[in-house]
């Protein structure tokens, strides 16, 4: 298959285009490096394989290609705070974009949404049938309400152009390649606990996420990506082990042998309170379902960040 990964150069996007080309297959990887790093790619830019364009999503592109993947957005709550405009350009302009490469091709569309589309839930564990609890003017709304534009404008070129087309809605995530200042919990806690710093946790702790490791959402990605089973759908992809940020810091101190303290510094606006996929969709469409505990995911990513000082 010919594959565009549009964000290929980003956390995810990376390491879908590694295991894209390990099945063989021809990746072209687009970006404008807004968040993403040239050194995400730099094991695989020298496959022939595989080919990079610097461009933005926003922008028209023609290329011929048998699979969309749309992964092309900032993605931690600090980085869409600071490029709030692109991000909704990348969900909106930049989706419509990559949706017309599609349907000129008649090729597949994968768009990686997000657990943000459920805001901060009324529900929990939240199934796909849920609409969410969103807010649509805070802070948070230039990627939440983007990415639902994105989601509305997919269903929509499924609906009108008979688009085979397939939304995943990704769950906190994480893995080596998250960059040391993108703000999230995973890489902050990690850094602070290996520097001896104060573990900053926000509000008192309670809020709840589930933290599923990189290899085993690329495996879901590339199961949405082939099964005949995932077109025309919605699907979590996460993984269901809940647990407060209180409970993470104290992992993550434990894996590190820190003896760092808590900070409680104040909770962002809107920061949801609980976060925790219903997978049973994933796992029946897909047969699909996170194997890597937090523990041995949590090894990784300190060794990587361990390994990478420079990083
Ligand atoms: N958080 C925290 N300390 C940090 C960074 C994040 O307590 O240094 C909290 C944040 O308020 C949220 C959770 O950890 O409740 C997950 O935040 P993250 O930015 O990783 O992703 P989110 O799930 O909010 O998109």
């Amino acid at each position: 298959m010919r594959v565009l990964v549009a964000g290929g150069a980003g956390f995810i996007g990376s390491h879908l285009c590694e295991r894209l080309l390990l099945e063989g297959h021809q990746v072209t990887c687009i970006d404008n490096l807004c968040t993403g790093d040239l050194n995400n790619i730099e094991g695989i830019k020298r496959n022939s394989l595989f080919r990079f364009i610097l461009q933005d999503v926003a922008l028209p592109i023609s290329l011929e290609v048998d699979v969309v993947a749309h992964l092309a957005s900032p993605a931690s709550p600090i980085d869409y705070a600071r490029l709030p405009v692109e991000t909704m350009l990348a969900n909106s302009l930049g989706t419509y974009q990559l949706l017309e490469v599609a349907r000129k091709n008649g090729a597949r569309f994968l768009m990686a949404s997000t657990s943000e589309i459920y805001g901060d839930p009324l529900e929990a564990p939240q199934q796909e049938s849920y609409f969410g609890n969103v807010n649509p003017n805070g802070p948070r709304s230039c990627y939440d309400e983007s990415k639902r534009f994105a989601e509305a404008i997919t269903s929509t070129y499924r609906r009108m152009y008979e688009l085979e087309s397939v939304i995943i809605r990704i769950f906190n995530t994480f893995g080596p390649r998250m960059r040391r200042e993108d703000g999230r919990v995973v890489p902050n806690f990690i850094q602070q606990a290996l520097a001896g710093e104060s573990l900053t946790v926000y509000g008192d702790g309670s809020q709840t996420r589930s933290f599923c490791y990189v290899d085993d959402l690329v495996e879901g990605i590339w199961r949405a990506l082939i099964r005949e089973e995932a077109v025309g759908q919605v699907i979590n992809l996460g993984n269901d082990a809940e647990m407060t940020i209180l409970e993470l810091a104290d992992e993550i101190k434990k894996i590190t042998g820190s003896e760092s303290e808590i900070a409680f510094q104040p909770l962002p606006e809107d920061d949801p309170r609980r976060r925790r996929p219903d997978l049973s969709k994933a796992n029946s469409l897909l047969s699909w379902q996170p194997k890597v505990s937090l523990q041995d995911g949590l090894k990784r990513v300190v060794e990587w960040f361990m390994s990478e000082p420079g990083n």
